[in-house]
């Protein structure tokens, strides 16, 4: 079954090479018992590493069942340990974490079997140990733990099981009983390779090979026993072994890596939770910026709303006049006919009203208080929705009439009266006598500007009575439908430049906005400062990524001997990778979660401690989500790769 021609191996990690194997030639049959004895470092344990396609021979051929073990691929070779031969290690090398059914598993996992808890269960129970699956191996005896991986060697029903020093961690009577399981295998037809170097162990095997400097110095054959079973099995060839095609494979494989991940991310809570916390934090500022920034620009809508959108604003610009600048308002003084004017264009226009501010002092007996002062034409009630809720709004007449009456807002109010009615006071405005004719609605804050602490006048009033100018600020237009505004736009345009005599050159002087614009104006800031808050989210996540890749690193290290049996017992390099993979993303993604829990919580505390309005959206989380996938994946491949990459030999004898 298996024949060696002058395989020889040789180690050069120092500066002498270790002539491990010289020109071994062997050939052994299906069903021996083989022991391999000889003195420490004189090559058996290369040899069984060799003979079981854990390493590759240098010079020489070695072929099984009739093929040629050099031309197979690696893949092959790790389907043909994880088939066709059994591991029994002098160190157990069973998985700390897992119990002892599970540990007998992981050769099926890896064969893509179903139905393997019960494999495994009957093995266990073949070797005598079926009460104790549950148990992790730390709870059981050296013996039962060299029993339990004996089962792990026998689950996927192997040609033959490789013993490298089965017994040597062993007390006397666990030495006894593991021989005992051994020579009852190999009565069964299994063939049987132990290497060992107790005289005592080797007399129960049927063939002994005596090593020494790596060359084989005697071979002695006792007695010869092959049953009609093996005989039967070595009419196999490796390709039937190796077409023993893997039965939905990715699918058991995923959950199960998905299982294994989550318990190794769990046995170190801590240090996974600590490792997660870069992640966690990105993607919880990136939920919190977010929904405040769709919430800050939900809040903007709804106020543009509220102001009316059809809404003109008609300003004097400073214009430069033979490139000079002059202070605005120099060139375009409106006037009241202007209004007038404008409001002729009946077919476009519903609304008109002249507007003039400026500052002065109030004062209402002892109190007073530095406010704005803004003069308004009658129409600006229903057009800025500010007419008064307790007393009432200007008549056309009092405001054509100069009268001095005033309208305070609510700020003021508070600050001249407290909790008393001042509808009916009288309250004195730059020295000038008012009677208070009703409070502004609430209008609240719009950035840090208070649009409560105002005292509306008739503009007459302001104009010639109070800030003493003759010459409006602005004229604020209705327009009457949403889709009339450019026209509008451009009609009053034409009326004040005809008006006011201006020339092309000193179009600038004034200009028209509508609120569209504003809006604009605004989006565009919010959209800047997403586009910042989305670079710092960048930055955490990046920095959160080398958080994971660093632990995922110490992890491989870490877990080198783990990685090592898995190879031992069939794991491919994908099958590794992608287990460290799924861990890394595993771990990436449940800290986005707790990252979009934190985030909405962020968002909510501050929307009902601190009032700002916030707004969690699906695409925050649905993009937050697939970032820390992305990051789990990105960052967790090179450590992913530098696992699959380990040669198993080396990555079990990693201290
Ligand atoms: P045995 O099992 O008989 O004790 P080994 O097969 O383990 O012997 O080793 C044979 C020789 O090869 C020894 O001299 C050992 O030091 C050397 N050797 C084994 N593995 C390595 C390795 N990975 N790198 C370098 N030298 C090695």
């Amino acid at each position: 079954m298996i024949e060696l021609n002058n395989v020889s191996k040789t180690y050069r990690t120092g500066k002498i090479p270790v002539y491990a194997l010289r020109d071994i030639t062997l050939e052994i049959s299906a069903g021996e018992f083989v022991a391999i004895m000889g003195p420490s470092g004189s090559g058996k344990s290369t040899l069984l590493h060799i003979l079981g396609f854990l390493d590759r021979p240098d010079g020489g051929s070695y072929s099984v069942l009739g093929t040629e073990v050099s031309r197979l691929t690696d893949a092959e070779l790790a389907l043909l340990r994880n088939g066709m031969v059994g591991f029994v290690f002098q160190q157990f090398y069973l998985l700390g974490r897992i119990s002892a059914v599970e540990n007998t598993e992981l050769p099926l996992i890896y064969g893509g079997k179903k139905g393997i808890r019960k494999t495994a269960y009957g093995k266990l129970e073949a070797v005598g140990l079926a009460e104790r699956e549950d148990h992790r191996p730390n709870e059981l005896s050296g013996g039962e733990q060299q029993r339990v991986a004996i089962a792990r060697a026998l689950v996927n029903d192997p040609m033959i099981i490789f013993a490298d020093e089965p017994t040597g961690n062993l007390d006397t009577k666990s030495e006894e009983e593991i021989i005992h399981i051994l020579r009852v295998l190999n009565e069964q037809g299994k063939t049987i390779i132990m290497v060992t170097h107790e005289k005592e162990v080797a007399k129960h095997a049927h063939r002994i090979i005596t090593m020494r400097d790596g060359r084989i110095v005697s071979d002695e054959l006792k007695r010869q026993q092959i049953t009609e079973q093996t005989a039967k099995r070595t009419d196999l060839s490796v390709s039937d072994i190796l077409s023993q095609k893997r039965s939905s494979f990715a699918r058991i494989e995923f959950v199960r890596h998905l299982r294994q991940s989550v318990r190794a991310i769990l046995s170190n809570k801590v240090r996974s939770f600590l490792s997660m916390l870069g992640i966690l934090f990105g993607v919880a500022a990136v939920i919190a910026m977010l929904a405040l920034g769709e919430g800050a620009k939900a809040s903007i809508e709804q106020s543009l709303k509220t102001l009316g959108s059809n809404l003109l604003s008609i300003r004097a610009g400073s214009a430069k006049v033979r490139g000079i600048a002059r202070a605005q308002g120099s060139i375009t003084r409106f006037t009241l006919d202007d209004v007038e004017a404008i409001r002729k264009l009946t077919h476009l226009v519903s609304n008109a009203s002249a507007y003039t501010s400026g500052s002065g002092q109030t004062v209402y007996k002892n109190e007073n208080w530095s406010t704005n002062i803004q003069g308004v034409g009658f129409d600006y009630g229903k057009m800025r929705a500010s007419i008064p809720e307790i007393g009432r709004w200007f008549t056309p007449e009092e405001i054509t009439r100069r009268e001095k009456v005033v309208i305070l807002g609510p700020t003021v109010v508070e600050k001249l009266f407290g909790d008393k009615n001042p509808v009916g006071q009288t309250v004195k405005i730059n020295r000038v006598y008012f009677k208070v004719i009703g409070i502004a609605p609430e209008k609240g804050f719009r950035g840090h500007r208070d649009f409560d602490d105002a005292v509306y006048v008739p503009v007459t009033t302001a104009m010639y009575r109070v800030l003493g100018k003759d010459y409006l600020d602005g004229i604020y237009v209705e327009v009457k439908e949403s889709d009339m505004i450019e026209k509008a736009q451009e009609e009053i345009s034409q009326i004040i430049s005809k008006r006011h005599r201006l020339y092309k050159n000193d179009e600038d002087s004034f200009h028209i906005r509508n609120m569209s614009e504003i809006q604009e104006m605004l989006t565009s800031t919010t959209k800047t400062m997403s586009l910042l808050l989305g670079c710092i989210a960048a930055i955490s996540l990046l920095v959160g990524g080398i958080g994971i890749m660093n632990i995922m690193l110490v992890s491989v290290t870490e877990r080198t001997r783990e990685i090592g049996l898995r190879k031992a017992v069939g794991a491919s390099s994908g099958d590794i990778m992608s287990q460290f993979l799924i861990e890394s993303v595993v771990m990436t993604f449940s800290g986005g979660l707790i990252g979009i829990l934190l985030g909405a919580g962020i968002a909510l505390v501050m929307s009902t401690v601190v009032g700002w309005s916030t707004k969690v959206s699906l695409l925050s989380i649905i993009l937050s989500t697939t970032f820390a996938v992305a990051v789990g994946i990105g960052f967790g491949l090179w450590p992913a790769r530098k696992a699959s990459e380990l040669n198993p030999i080396e990555a079990l004898r990693y201290e």
